[in-house]
């Protein structure tokens, strides 16, 4: 079967590895560079942390087993290192425990560590006087998403997967049983089927494609988030941190790739957002306080990451009313990118429906006008 695939992100790259591991003939078109959607600009934690519904939860634990099963204990694209996170006050605390009282009751693999153990695992990182417990979760990872997707699609490459770059889709045109992509020459090329894996960008590329996939704008609150890393450290971080007002981890070469959700509020401007005057002297001076050697980290730059989110914050995954084009958009991945890709191609290379992707099919935008409010991530443990 001949396949298109517009966009090589972490979630073009799994499609296009399962897709061609499986036999099909893969063409996938990049208008900027592999890389250069969301997945270039993503924090990588694996984990399936505060993701409601229970369909949602499943299915990004299912998304951390397939990449369990893919790489193991992992390389430098992907570490199983099991994350740790503490709350210092009475809110926090309430909300931590009501959080792991869930995924508990979920089966979610979670510990409740002393202060002192915690300290063992993460190396290096201080937890603040007052802390004397502090919540373990084993089964969860990091990947550096890039390398990740470097990863994914060579496998792909080495099963024959052609890449087209920098080439943009214009259009993607459904027919009876194939479709059409057009990327401005005068013939369109006419595929037996086309995977749409264009992140931010779905709602654009659904114009001709019955249900159209409404998506999150880049202006919206709940879009934007500032990634900071430091310059090479000697101090050790062995796993995701989850602390009140950051969240670092390590990204390779002794540094640390570091988050702070309330100074995300500051992206006002969508693609055009800059982090305030503030902003480095004051993400450098919450990790002076929670790391020893913290102190000799400076920012090396900062990154503005932009969510690729359908409008009801949900996965899309599935065919479109034709038949012919194959939707995926979602926030979240990096977790679920390899997962999605298996279960894409055994839909549309197999005919196999796969009954974990039930609550998350393009159709549920038909018709549908009014969305929920998102809330943006500003509570430890969301992303
Ligand atoms: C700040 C931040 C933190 C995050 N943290 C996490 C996390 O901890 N864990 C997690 O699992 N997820 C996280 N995510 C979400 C995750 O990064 C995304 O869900 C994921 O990267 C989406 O991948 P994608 O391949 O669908 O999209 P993208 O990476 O955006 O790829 C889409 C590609 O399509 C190309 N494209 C678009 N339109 C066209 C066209 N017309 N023609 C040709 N090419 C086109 C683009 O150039 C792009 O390369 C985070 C996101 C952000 C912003």
């Amino acid at each position: 079967m001949r396949i298109a695939i517009v966009g090589l992100g972490v979630v073009g790259a799994s499609v296009a590895r399962a897709l061609a591991l499986d036999g099909a003939e893969v063409t996938v078109f990049e208008r900027r560079r592999p890389g250069g959607g969301t997945s270039g600009t993503s924090y990588g934690w694996i984990n399936s942390h505060r993701k409601e519904p229970r369909s949602y939860h499943e299915l990004n634990r299912e998304g951390m087993a397939e990449h369990e099963a893919l790489w193991g204990a992992g390389g430098d694209f992907y570490v199983r290192s099991g994350a740790l996170e503490w709350a210092i006050d009475d809110a926090g605390r309430e909300r931590l425990a009501a959080n792991d009282a869930q995924l508990r009751d979920y089966g979610y693999p979670l510990e409740v560590i002393t202060r002192e153990r915690a300290a063992e695992i993460a190396g290096d990182v201080l937890i603040p006087p007052g802390v004397t417990e502090v919540s373990w979760y084993p089964g969860e990872c990091y990947a550096r998403p890039v390398a990740l997707l470097a990863r994914l699609w060579d496998e792909a490459r080495d099963h024959g997967a052609i890449l087209r770059c920098p080439v943009g889709v214009t259009g993607v045109e459904p027919l009876a049983n194939g479709a059409r992509v057009h990327t401005g020459v005068p013939e369109p090329e006419r595929f037996d089927r086309v995977v749409l894996a264009a992140g931010r960008w779905t709602g654009e590329l659904t114009r001709m494609v019955e249900p159209a996939i409404p998506m999150v704008a880049p202006e919206a609150p709940v879009s934007p988030g500032f990634l900071a890393y430091t310059t090479p450290i000697a101090a050790r971080v062995s796993c995701p941190v989850v602390a009140p007002q950051l969240n670092f981890r390590p990204d390779g070469g002794g540094r640390l790739l570091m988050q702070a959700l309330d100074l995300n509020a500051q992206a006002t401007a969508g693609e055009r957002s800059r982090p305030g005057p503030t902003f480095t002297a004051e993400i450098l001076d919450r990790l002076r306080s929670l790391l020893r050697g913290g102190e000799h980290a400076r920012i090396e730059r900062v990154d503005l990451g932009l969510r690729s989110l359908p409008a009801d914050g949900h996965t899309v995954a599935g065919l479109d009313d034709s038949g012919s084009v194959y939707i995926l958009a979602t926030h979240s991945g990096i977790t679920l990118g390899p997962l999605l890709g298996k279960f894409a191609a055994r839909e549309i290379l197999h005919d196999e429906p796969v009954a974990r992707l039930r609550d998350f099919r393009p159709q549920r935008f038909t018709g549908a006008t009014a969305f929920p409010q998102l809330t943006p991530a500003r509570q430890p443990g969301e992303q």
